[in-house]
């Protein structure tokens, strides 16, 4: 089977600083003034150089605010997915207020693109232990928000409990797949300079990195290998750069299929023929 690449960007713009980091300044505000005026056009443009599709994970706010941007993105190949609807600090949110914060940022993105979306990725990665099930329900056919795993999908579990003391409790996998993530697989902590985050590591120096992981996971089995990219953070210069060079170089090494998320989920048959096992 040849091993996939899915380039997946989280189009935060100033929601990422207004929800999550909570900032009420000016500077939140320009950052995502960035991303929409040159870091997002510059990501658009390779992909279009390359003929490379991805997933674009969009906060239901930033649909509302940038409406023709996000139409602008579900015209080409590529896939728009859900990414909560102020980029909230969800795992602050309880379950009925995260109930409705999905619902929300369901419908603002149907309200602009007309479909639903199949797909989600909780802000900063962070999903409750009631998410799964509250993702099920909403109707997602997938997630790409958790770490259990480096390069093969599997199926997360209903009810998984975190607890203080015992034996550990494992819920029921969902009827959907995990496309999982990971902070080395994810641009944000490398470059984003924030109060807590240095940030503001060479170009080369992750293009490097990012390739190591692509020499491994090529030969995993059916392999999924899902970078997180920000159009703020990635959109500047040089990091533009190298990641057409790692498009190229990835390319250069053998077969491989750059895919959205959704079309990976298609391919890979049923869910049970997809998933590695994760039963616990
Ligand atoms: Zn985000």
């Amino acid at each position: 089977v040849i091993p996939r690449v899915c380039l997946t960007f989280d189009v935060d713009g100033p929601f990422l600083w207004l929800g999550t980091f909570g900032t009420r300044g000016l500077q939140g505000l320009s950052r995502g003034e960035y991303e929409v005026r040159v870091g997002l056009p510059r990501v658009l443009a390779l992909l279009r150089e390359k003929g490379v599709p991805a997933t674009f994970f969009v906060p239901g706010r930033f649909a509302e605010s940038y409406p023709e941007l996000v139409r602008e993105i579900a015209a080409g190949p590529h896939e728009v997915a859900a990414h909560g609807y102020n980029h909230e600090r969800w795992s602050e949110l309880p379950r009925e207020a995260e109930a409705k914060v999905l619902d929300r940022s369901i419908s603002a993105l149907a309200d602009c693109l007309g479909t639903r979306p199949r797909g989600f990725r909780a802000p900063a990665f962070d999903l409750n232990p009631w998410s799964i099930r509250l993702l099920v329900d909403a109707g997602f056919a997938y997630d790409s928000s958790l770490m259990g795993d480096d390069f093969t999908p599997y199926r997360p579990r209903l009810d998984d409990t975190p607890s203080d003391e015992g034996p550990l409790r494992f819920g029921d996998p969902a009827p959907m797949l995990e496309f999982p993530v990971s902070w080395e697989l994810d641009d944000f902590p490398y470059f984003a300079h924030t109060g807590r985050n240095p940030g503001l590591r060479s170009a080369h120096e992750v293009g490097s990195l990012w390739f190591e992981e692509w020499e491994f996971a090529r030969s995993v089995p059916e392999a999924v290998y899902t970078l997180t990219l920000h159009p703020q953070v990635i959109g500047r210069g040089p990091r533009i750069r190298m990641l057409g060079e790692l498009i190229d170089r990835i390319r250069a090494g053998g077969p491989v299929t750059f895919s959205t998320l959704s079309q990976s989920l298609d391919a890979a048959g049923t869910l049970e023929q997809a998933a590695g096992d994760h039963r616990l």
